[in-house]
């Protein structure tokens, strides 16, 4: 960034100018792709540049490090294949017999590596439905990490990460024994929450949801202020191989330089249709976390950038099973598909789509029924979209 360095700039100029130096060749106001594989040297190890091999790093990959690293105020940021790719990299990282907590309704392919892959490097995992609450008599002697989601998902519950991080500061005080705390931010984005401030020593992300923010890009990406878990990252991603291409890392880029306009607009139409569902009688429940109902509002106040409360909502629809499959089929903008975080609105049922796996009794001991529907909210016009919800409540509705 070719900024003054004595100015702490505003979310949305790092957005913009964090990891984008011009071209010192040509002036290019923007970043050419650079798909070379390889770096030449002057001299045997001895590179001319910063780059050696596309592996170990590349300019598209570093400077869209740099710009995450600025906007969740991270020393380090380490950009990999895919979301689930950050997931499987922090937990290779643990020694063989070490035991992680995690939060109880984490993302199912998170839920997926913990319960069915970690076990085969030697990694067992307990889930605790209330971190906040329940985490101390969860921990083990081989404990080595705690995985917090946060708002959860679908029934977006809140967890105050700093009361969880101070947990693990107690015990470190008492045992001696270090316990990282990674913070998987991927639903509100860096623009609402920045966990390391909150006590997190890892940031996790799905770039695949708002960083890229235009559904064409699978990527994920992690920060952290702690030297030495940086370096063990980024040795491993070098030897795992789990990268990035140059280009979707420019894509995602690209995507990153508007993730404050878009997440402001998302949220603005959410906090609207998540007050109109609320008063609809339709509706039984809505879970959305900038209601000032919501169950950890109070948390939402201080961990969230001016009380937002996201681009997601999930409502339990009069009807049963039936009321929300007609409804999901019959809204006009808002496309029935999986995923979430882009500029097009969506909406799914979660019971038979992204948790269908999870036994019934398990799903809804954690608020996801058959009559519970999950919206994505993008950044078309709020009045359209909210028309588009209530002619569909009309439709399906009992
Ligand atoms: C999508 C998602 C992931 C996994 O990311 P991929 O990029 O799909 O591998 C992890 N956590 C959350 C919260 C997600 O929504």
């Amino acid at each position: 960034m070719t900024q003054d360095s004595n100015v702490q700039y505003s979310f949305g100029t790092q957005a913009i100018h964090a990891g984008a130096p011009i071209d010192p060749h040509t002036g290019a106001v923007i970043e050419p792709i650079s798909l070379s594989t390889t770096f030449a040297q002057s001299q045997p190890s001895v590179p001319i540049g910063a780059f050696e091999y596309s592996r170990s790093s590349n300019p598209n990959r570093d400077n869209f490090e740099t710009a995450v690293a600025a906007l969740e105020k991270a020393k380090y940021g380490l950009a990999l294949a895919s979301g689930s790719a950050v997931t499987s990299l922090i937990i290779q990282s643990l020694p063989i017999g070490s035991h992680i907590v995690s939060g109880g309704d984490v993302y199912g392919g998170t839920h997926r590596y913990f319960t069915q892959v970690a076990h085969t490097h030697g990694v067992t995992a307990s889930f605790v439905g209330n971190l906040a609450n329940d985490l101390k008599a969860a921990i083990k002697e081989n404990t080595k990490l705690v995985w917090l989601e946060t708002p959860s998902n679908p029934t977006l519950t809140v967890t105050d990460i700093s009361k969880v991080s101070q947990i693990l500061k107690d015990h470190e005080a008492s045992t001696g024994n270090k316990i990282i705390l990674v913070v998987d931010n991927t639903f509100l984005s860096p623009y609402i929450s920045n966990p390391l401030s909150h006590g997190a020593d890892v940031v996790a992300h799905s770039v695949t949801k708002y960083i890229n923010g235009h559904s064409d890009v699978v990527m994920g990406v992690l920060a952290t202020n702690d030297d030495k878990l940086h370096e063990k990252f980024r040795f491993l991603q070098n030897a795992i191989g789990s990268i990035p291409s140059p280009f979707d890392s420019w894509l995602a880029h690209r995507g990153l330089k508007t993730l404050h306009l878009r997440v402001r607009q998302a949220a603005t139409s959410a906090q609207k249709i998540a007050e109109y569902l609320s008063q609809h009688h339709s509706v039984s429940r809505v879970n959305y976390p900038g209601l000032k109902t919501h169950a950890n509002h109070d948390v939402v106040v201080k961990q969230h950038r001016d009380s937002l409360g996201g681009g997601m909502i999930s409502f339990r629809i009069n009807g049963g099973a039936e009321a929300a499959a007609a409804f999901t089929s019959s809204t006009k903008l808002f496309t029935l598909a999986e995923s979430l975080g882009g500029i097009e609105s969506l909406v799914e049922v979660p019971a038979v789509m992204t948790h269908g796996g999870i036994p019934k009794a398990e799903r809804e001991s954690n608020g996801v029924f058959d009559d519970l529907v999950r919206i994505s909210v993008g950044i078309e016009e709020t009045d359209d979209l909210l028309r588009d919800i209530e002619q569909a409540l009309e439709k399906s509705a009992k």
